[in-house]
């Protein structure tokens, strides 16, 4: 079975995430989106309020599992018997950083290959911190998230005082 695990924050998920795995659902058997806690990051949505909303908005896709890991990839990856890592790879903003983990985790696990997938061109400027921040400014985000991310932000911030 070709099962590859797709990492990343997803603090939220957003429709370019989605995109990344209505595309690659199609090329492997199976994904596990796997929720991490990325320590440069300050994240708005716990690691299971994270995970849920991934399920939620992929009730569409039968090959996915969603889960949380902590510790390093490369470990993880052996351990689930995944045979790639996917990474979406929007501007060339994102290859520097994306190439150097990419060559790590190589080093760490040779025979995996992280796969790059090209954001869909609606989507190249979309990352989740465009979406907290619109959201917090009051942007209308439909176009960018699932409807329950949408109304998962707007319950987070609705507190928060500018
Ligand atoms: P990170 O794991 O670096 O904290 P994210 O959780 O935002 O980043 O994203 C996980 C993966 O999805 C990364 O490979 C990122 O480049 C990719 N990604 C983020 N936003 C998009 C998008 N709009 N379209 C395609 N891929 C994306």
């Amino acid at each position: 079975m070709r099962l590859a695990i797709y990492p990343g924050s997803f603090d939220p998920v957003t429709n370019g995430h989605i995109d990344i795995l209505e595309k690659t659902t199609r090329i492997f058997d199976k994904i596990i989106v796997s929720v991490v806690h990325n320590v440069t990051k300050q994240a708005l949505f716990t690691l299971e309020e994270r995970v849920e909303l991934i399920k939620e908005s992929t009730k569409h896709l039968d090959n996915i599992e969603v889960e949380s890991f902590n510790g390093l990839l490369a470990n993880y990856i052996d351990e689930k018997k995944a045979c790639a890592i996917i990474r979406g790879l929007r501007t060339v903003a994102d290859f520097e950083y994306e190439a150097g983990m990419a060559t790590m985790n190589k080093i760490l696990i040779p025979k995996v290959d992280t796969i790059f997938v090209m954001a869909d061109t609606k989507y190249i400027y979309l990352s989740s911190s465009g979406v907290k921040e619109a959201a917090l400014l009051g942007g209308d985000i439909s176009l960018l998230v699932p409807p329950i991310v949408k109304a998962g932000l707007e319950e987070k911030l609705k507190d928060i005082k500018l």
